[in-house]
């Protein structure tokens, strides 16, 4: 099976262009989403998550973010070490779901590739690019967060244009209508590619 990743910082919009290659019957695995739902599932993952950072991890059930954030924030190293715990289930959940995917090729959205040199696991990588500015108003307003908050994130994030130099297809989201005919033409073009 093809596996394309679809990439770009926070707020480039790889959520909503995945809608649109969905329209064309193309799949798509968010790994951040999924991630997230192993994490209240899995009974391993629970049960590691509370040896690393105490019963509080979990508050009636569920994972108890803010409190998770709060510690990595103070000890930096229990990111990587709960990314030792996570990644390797999403990995497996990954393959589990590719092998009952249909289709000419599935999307798999993940924010972070180039990153840590992740790009052996893709076939072809588009990335969604847009203006900072926009970036930061439309995850301020999405998410109900501050400037300040966005900006520290994308400044941890590598520059778009490093991320477009090693990226096969770029998407420009600054207009909704112009990407999504850069979808349409992407989607044929990956066709062409792999036929
Ligand atoms: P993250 O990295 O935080 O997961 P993302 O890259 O998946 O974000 P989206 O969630 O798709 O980005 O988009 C961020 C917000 O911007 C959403 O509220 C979405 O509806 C909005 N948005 C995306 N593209 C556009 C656009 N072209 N015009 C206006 N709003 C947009």
């Amino acid at each position: 099976m093809i596996v394309v990743g679809l990439t770009g910082g926070i707020g480039s919009g790889k959520t909503t262009i995945g809608k649109y290659f969905e329209s064309y019957n193309i799949p798509v695995y968010i790994a951040d989403k999924e991630a997230k739902a192993l994490m209240n599932r899995s009974k391993v993952i629970k049960r590691k998550l509370i040896e690393l950072f105490g019963e509080y991890a979990y508050k009636d059930g569920k994972l108890n973010r803010p409190y998770l954030a709060s510690k990595i924030f103070s000890d930096k190293s229990l990111l990587s070490k709960m990314n030792a715990i996570v990644h390797p289930k999403v990995a497996s959940h990954f393959k589990r779901w590719l092998k009952k995917q249909d289709a000419p090729y599935v999307l798999k959205e993940a924010a972070i590739v180039f990153e840590n040199n992740l790009e052996h696991q893709y076939d072809y990588i588009v990335i969604v690019v847009a203006d900072e500015e926009l970036r930061i108003e439309r995850v301020m307003k999405r998410d109900d967060t501050s400037r300040k908050k966005v900006k520290s994130i994308i400044d941890n994030q590598l520059s778009d244009e490093e991320k477009i130099k090693k990226s096969h297809f770029v998407i420009f989201n600054n207009d909704l209508d112009v990407a999504k005919q850069q979808v349409e033409e992407i989607h044929h073009a990956i066709l062409q590619k792999i036929k």
